[in-house]
């Protein structure tokens, strides 16, 4: 795998190193084809898996976050880290660890960050996407606006790839989960085999049958 080597090792981040490396593997074929796009860039991780892949091919990734942290991230909640608190600000702020990040892995050439929120980078959006990766906010409303306003930018053949997925209340958010099912169920996509919480699609051609899942 060619990801500059020292540095997915410390990066912060939430993401299953097997869960990356299948990233990286579907980035490699997505990208021959056209634009990959991740919501939730957060410190870089996926990042990382996905640019290098984009990098490989001369392709590249768009990378959408308003980089102020979600819900979880705020100060007080589970998943707030105090070292990506701006003091100057008062608030999170991902952006200068992504960015550090994009220049030490020498992504600056392959990956175009877009810090603003999901809903406001899909507004004029009008290019097709070979990959797309829902990785954002986890409240309900997060994922169904990032799900709503992107799925119909994946191209016949495309990937989207949703994180987080857990089939069962007890192992975590459902929110995740549903749009995976929301996805199935339109009938345009096919499954490939879950990676750990990794959900993978794939849009079908014409003349392929739909996976649908109750
Ligand atoms: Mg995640």
């Amino acid at each position: 795998m060619k990801i500059k080597p020292g540095i997915i090792e410390w990066v912060k981040g939430f993401l299953d190193p097997e869960e990356g490396e299948r990233l990286y593997e579907i980035g490699l074929e997505a990208s021959r084809v056209g634009p990959c796009l991740e919501i939730g860039s957060y410190c870089g991780k996926s990042t990382l898996y996905l640019g290098s892949a984009c990098r490989e091919n001369g392709g590249v990734l768009y990378s959408v976050d308003h980089h102020r942290g979600s819900e979880e991230q705020q100060p007080g909640e589970l998943y707030f880290d105090p070292e990506l608190y701006d003091f100057q600000f008062g608030r999170i702020n991902s952006f200068r660890y992504f960015s550090f990040i994009l220049e030490k892995a020498e992504l600056l050439d392959t990956v175009v960050p877009i810090a603003a929120s999901s809903a406001l980078a899909a507004r004029g959006w009008a290019t097709s996407l070979s990959l797309l990766f829902i990785d954002g906010g986890h409240s309900y409303d997060a994922v169904f606006t990032d799900y709503s306003a992107w799925v119909g930018h994946v191209r016949p053949g495309g990937y989207l790839l949703i994180h987080d997925i857990f089939t069962s209340p007890s192992q975590g958010g459902q929110a995740p989960y549903q749009i995976y099912k929301l996805a199935l169920n339109s009938g345009l996509f096919k499954r490939h085999p879950t990676i750990k919480t990794l959900g993978i699609l794939q849009r079908r051609v014409g003349g392929e049958l739909p996976d649908l899942l109750s």
